[in-house]
């Protein structure tokens, strides 16, 4: 059996009683009450948008076999060979708990045989990532990812509707500001001779290179362009670009998206050093950035994948999609917005007696049961004290129930913004309440 919370404290301490306080595990956060309020604010317009554009919800585990991540993102990513949380199970299968949502969800397309029904396929999720990837502002080791999948197209408008989907979820939600990065780093068909082309410019400066860069080079050269060191970027500043070097498909195929861009009037800047961390992607790229977020200023991104399907043992089918940052796009709406205050409860329910307090349970509970956000005293406070807890919690109205209201299957209601207090039978309370108090 696994140990316990307490068991464990117990051990810490070496045995002697009492407990070591515990913390949350380094790169993880609790989201409390208050905040999750946010989150769900969130979570509700996401879902809102995604469905709008014809999307439906898919929730795939959050671990899935190792090999899953090594063949579907690529063994030479920074993901798959820095950050993954692999771990064997007791039957000694390696699993990894997800870093990203892709290769699940692509993966839970070909299991449940989506590749024979209509096509395109429209995919969204909600949830946990894990990176092991150094703390910081916006970067945490379980974070949370919004992200949607459209499967079984190659339609240059599928690239537009994931851009046009961010961006509208990002604005929906009150942000703008926020600038879109595009780019395409062309197909299997173009890109060898351009990362042959790449290899040979950089040649001369390898040794100059930050060591990251001098492993890319060798293991995944596209990368090299996006090295946020000064240096190294000063030393490749003069590279030749992909979009110079891409095959007729791929050129025709990026003027389309350019073109959908324009026409729904979607600003973006093309940003030739966009090549994104994973391998999958093939053609269109993008990033959506913030201007209020540091460092890690990405708010969320995402591209065509056209291999990967294939990849993963399925036929050879196209596909598009995107990752938001949930956390980004909670960070970036607390800095560009103030803060709303929480909202009240419907009802606070004042007791004193015993009588009073054994009908002031029955009432709380028969008015929750309707709909009302209810609380009541559980501390046995006087009752002005829970006048002032009422007032605390904001309640719209306080029932109070004495001895002799309980003796008339009563409660008296006071309005809090008014002051005006009535008596009111309890079978009345709900309709009282529900008008609002007095
Ligand atoms: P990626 O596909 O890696 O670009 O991730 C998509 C988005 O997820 C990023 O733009 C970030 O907003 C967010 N993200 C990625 N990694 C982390 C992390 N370690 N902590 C918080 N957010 C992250």
């Amino acid at each position: 059996m696994a140990e316990s919370w307490r068991d464990s404290a117990l051990r810490m301490k070496g045995g002697v009683i009492g407990l070591a306080r515990l913390s949350a595990p380094r790169g993880t956060a609790d989201i409390m009450p208050q905040e999750a309020r946010r989150w769900q604010e969130l979570e509700r317009v996401a879902r809102q948008v995604f469905e709008a554009y014809g999307y439906g919800e898919v929730r795939t585990p959050i671990f899935e076999y190792t090999e899953l991540f090594q063949r579907g993102i690529g063994e030479a990513t920074d993901v798959v060979d820095k950050e993954m949380y692999t771990f064997r199970d007791r039957a000694d299968r390696s699993l990894t708990l997800r870093p990203e949502g892709t290769a699940g969800v692509v993966r839970a397309y070909l299991e449940h045989r989506l590749d024979g029904a209509a096509q395109p396929a429209k995919l969204y999720y909600l949830g946990p990532m894990f990176r092991y990837e150094r703390p910081q502002a916006g970067r945490a080791r379980q974070f949370h990812q919004l992200g949607a999948e459209c499967i079984g197209t190659s339609d240059p408008a599928a690239d537009v509707e994931m851009i046009g989907m961010l961006a509208g979820l990002l604005r929906r939600l009150g942000l703008d500001g926020f600038e879109v990065r595009l780019n395409s780093i062309g197909c299997p068909r173009c890109r060898p001779a351009y990362v042959a082309r790449l290899r040979e410019a950089v040649a001369s400066v390898v040794e100059q290179l930050c060591p990251s860069c001098r492993e890319r080079y060798h293991r995944s050269p596209l990368r090299l362009l996006d090295c946020k060191r000064e240096s190294c970027q000063r030393l490749t500043a003069g590279v030749p670009v992909l979009l110079d070097a891409l095959c007729d498909e791929c050129h025709g195929h990026f003027r389309q998206v350019r073109q959908h861009l324009d026409d729904l009037e979607i600003e973006y800047r093309l940003w030739p050093r966009l090549v994104r961390g994973l391998d999958y992607y093939t053609k269109t790229v993008f990033e959506l950035i913030s201007p209020d977020l540091g460092a890690q200023d990405a708010l969320g991104g995402g591209g065509r994948y056209d291999g990967l399907v294939e990849t993963l043992g399925g036929p050879p089918t196209p596909g598009v999609g995107f990752a938001a940052g949930m956390e980004r796009i909670l960070l970036a709406l607390a800095k560009s917005r103030p803060q709303e205050t929480a909202s009240g409860i419907d009802a606070f329910v004042a007791h004193h007696g015993a009588e009073g307090r054994r009908a002031a349970v029955r009432i709380a509970a028969r008015l929750r049961d309707a709909g009302l956000r209810v609380e009541i005293d559980y501390l046995n406070r006087s009752l002005r004290a829970q006048m002032k807890q009422a007032d605390r919690q904001r309640a719209r109205a306080v029932v109070i129930v004495g001895e002799d209201e309980a003796a008339r299957e009563a409660a008296r209601v006071r309005d809090m913004e008014t002051g005006r207090e009535q008596e009111v039978p309890e079978s009345n309370l709900l309709h009282v309440l529900a008008q609002g108090g007095n």
